[in-house]
């Protein structure tokens, strides 16, 4: 998982990450491996080798919600009120 600053630094404009990569898999399939420089930037960095560029949507620790105060693990996603580990509640506010 990055960070948001690291997350800029490897992958930029997720937005535009987004779209090369529906383009490639619209045209060589989602089997196919895609070379890109935020993959290698990322493998260097973690040294972990993504099976798919998509992969890098799905790395950025603050889409996944705040730590639960009881068990320390996110809480999955930005909305959650529960954390899917123990079961803790997130006061609502
Ligand atoms: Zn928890």
């Amino acid at each position: 998982m990055l960070t948001d600053e690291e997350y800029r630094e490897i992958v930029g404009d997720p937005a535009a990450l987004y779209f090369q990569v529906k383009r490639f898999i619209s045209r060589h399939g989602e089997r196919t491996e895609m070379k890109h420089p935020a993959a290698d930037r990322y493998r260097e960095r973690t040294g972990v080798a993504l099976h798919h560029t998509f992969w890098l949507l799905h790395v950025r620790r603050s889409d996944y919600g705040p730590d639960c105060p009881a068990c320390g693990k996110p809480y999955r996603t930005l909305r959650a009120t529960l954390c899917a580990e123990c079961g803790h509640g997130l006061e609502l506010k």
